[in-house]
């Protein structure tokens, strides 16, 4: 088994298929490492994309990947062809942060069709780094660069060729060999053979705003009289207010009055509901003072 540091270097662009920005993956560059974390073997390659014809000043600046570079590159389906040759089964992948996974994602469902980065174990290397750090006592910011987790370690760093997929790899090997601890390592690492696995994975649960979305099962709505068992009787509409939807309420039967918030938090595969019924207190009771 080896593990290998994945790395990839992408940029915005305006993609018309689906009417907005996309970070299409211009280079992936990754180092495979053998189990002392030395560099055995490396994997580069530039990407060309199949939409624009250019690449962002940021982005030239920020890897040093030209326009002609770009275009002069591979398909991003035989990048991933040949990525996946490269790549061994039961290797161990690691990424600084899971950004990279997100990208990686948003590319496998725009610009390819069916095809699929062969990621079978999977580690966030920036999490278990962070971890490291707190347990040794060096301060830490939640999403520390690479760069500043290894001058934390005492490693020197050429900054001037960070950016480039394959020297921010070195560095993060380098990182982990002064940081590896087996034990800890290893609650780190991933299964990922579920083939929803990645998505479950990013999918950040939210809560649902529309009350026609799909997701909404409408029959949460209702309420009984806690007093009288009555349906109560919608008065107004259902409002958007506190993450979810309020309505005042009242019983037909005995006259109280309620207020309700129902609240629909979207998890990736299903939809958790939140109902909360309070009746309405009459202010009578507080001037009984004669
Ligand atoms: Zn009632």
């Amino acid at each position: 088994m080896n593990y290998i540091i994945l790395d990839l270097e992408w940029d915005g662009a305006y993609f018309p298929k689906i009417n907005r920005f996309i970070n299409q993956i211009l280079q992936i560059g990754a180092v495979k490492l053998n189990e002392n974390f030395d560099v055995i073997e490396t994997f580069d390659v530039i990407i060309k994309s199949s939409f624009s014809k250019r690449v962002s000043k940021r982005f030239s600046e920020l890897t040093g990947i030209t326009k002609e570079d770009m275009l002069k590159g591979v398909s991003l389906e035989s990048a991933f062809k040949a990525y996946n040759k490269w790549a061994n089964d039961t290797d161990i992948t690691m990424t600084w942060s899971n950004s990279d996974i997100y990208t990686v994602l948003e590319n496998e469902k725009h610009l390819l069709d069916g095809n699929k980065l062969k990621i079978n174990k999977y580690l966030d290397l920036q999490k278990f780094i962070q971890g490291e750090m707190r347990l040794s006592g060096i301060e830490c910011t939640s999403q520390i660069s690479l760069l500043n987790a290894a001058v934390a370690f005492g490693i020197n760093v050429d900054e001037s060729l960070l950016h480039n997929a394959k020297a921010d790899s070195t560095v993060a090997a380098e990182l982990l060999k002064k940081c590896y601890n087996k034990e800890r390592f290893s609650t780190f690492v991933l299964d990922t053979s579920d083939p929803e696995f990645f998505e479950r994975y990013m999918f950040k649960p939210y809560y649902i705003s529309d009350i026609n979305d799909k997701d909404i099962d409408k029959s949460q709505f209702e309420f009984c009289c806690t007093a009288c068992g009555s349906p109560l009787v919608l008065k107004g509409k259902w409002r958007q207010r506190f993450g979810g939807f309020s309505a005042c309420l009242v019983c037909n039967a005995c006259r109280r009055k309620y207020f309700a918030n129902v609240k629909f938090r979207k998890m990736f595969d299903s939809v958790k509901v939140r109902r909360r019924l309070s009746e309405k207190i009459k202010n009578k009771a507080n001037n009984n003072d004669m």
